[in-house]
């Protein structure tokens, strides 16, 4: 009835996700609506961090010198994390770099959605019969780390390289693989201007369901599906996108928030696209202001 706060979405199949079937949980929080300030909707993702070691199914040689392929098949020799302080100081600094970006605190964008002419369920004050303003949404994100598999979203393998000489782009990291040095930046040429790229940041986005910025802009060198250059948007103005060779929170990386807001107004179906992204607050609106009106597009199967 109304809205609902929080969604859970546990992963019942750790270790076998699949890029278009993201887990995460959300929480709409709206205590704090009134006639100037937006509602929140949070994405918290937990992450179990995994040591590669021998033991792992994927590792092969012997246990002195252990090898492993990378996402493009290249054989990368790799040794044991020295101990476990070592490995938590990874995870520590990983998410710490996933929330720096992605919650906006780095000045890489904060994001808002508009909340649709037709949706009635943030309009304030809230659960009143008569109304004045239609909030909005403010974007937050969360990552943390669980060593309790039953509360993990995703679980992350992350390999030890035996030093730093091949840099972050050395190894090629995946959604679900990565390497000791992928906290650290690698910076790009194109279309004349330099981004940062930082591996840790651009995999989160995939964690919560982001496709490279070359598919999602459909650049016509980027075939669907692939991730080649052309998907990074190399060569284009997206290239400095998170999801491309940079690390800018732009429009296109709302689609996480936009497929699960819906989900929160069971009463008032609506579809992602909807929920127009900003990059910039977008103040409550006052319902005198526009035509507010119904509209039921049904259940969207973009839902995530
Ligand atoms: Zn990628």
């Amino acid at each position: 009835m109304g809205l609902i706060k929080n969604i859970y979405k546990t992963n019942n199949n750790l270790g076998n996700e699949q890029l278009d079937k993201p887990h995460f949980d959300s929480c709409l929080a709206t205590s704090m609506v009134n006639g100037q300030t937006n509602a929140e909707l949070t994405i918290t993702l937990r992450i179990l961090f995994h040591a590669v070691t021998w033991e792992d199914d994927d590792v092969y040689g012997t246990p002195s010198s252990m090898k492993i392929k990378d996402v493009g098949g290249a054989e990368f020799k790799i040794v044991e994390w020295p101990s476990s302080n070592v490995f938590d100081e990874f995870c520590r600094s990983a998410v710490w770099q996933a929330n720096h970006y992605w919650n906006g605190y780095a000045g890489n964008g904060k994001l808002w959605l508009k909340t649709p002419d037709y949706v009635h369920g943030l309009d304030w004050p809230l659960g009143a019969a008569k109304t004045t303003h239609r909030a909005n949404i403010w974007c937050r994100f969360r990552c943390e780390r669980t060593k309790d598999a039953s509360k993990a979203h995703i679980k992350v393998r992350v390999v030890r390289l035996p030093d730093k000489s091949s840099g972050p782009l050395g190894f090629r990291s995946h959604m679900t693989l990565w390497d000791h040095v992928d906290t650290l930046s690698a910076s790009f040429s194109s279309s004349g201007s330099k981004s940062m790229f930082y591996t840790v940041v651009h995999e989160v986005g995939h964690c919560i369901g982001q496709r490279h910025i070359g598919e999602v802009q459909q650049l016509p060198a980027c075939i669907t599906g692939g991730s080649g250059n052309a998907c990074y948007g190399e060569g284009s103005t997206f290239a400095s996108n998170v999801m491309g060779l940079g690390s800018k929170i732009e429009l296109d990386n709302a689609v996480t928030w936009q497929r699960r807001v819906v989900r929160h107004f069971p009463d008032s179906p609506s579809l992602p696209q909807d929920w127009k992204p900003s990059n910039s607050k977008v103040a409550p609106r006052l319902l005198s202001s526009f035509a507010p009106h119904s509209h039921d597009p049904g259940m969207s199967p973009d839902a995530w």
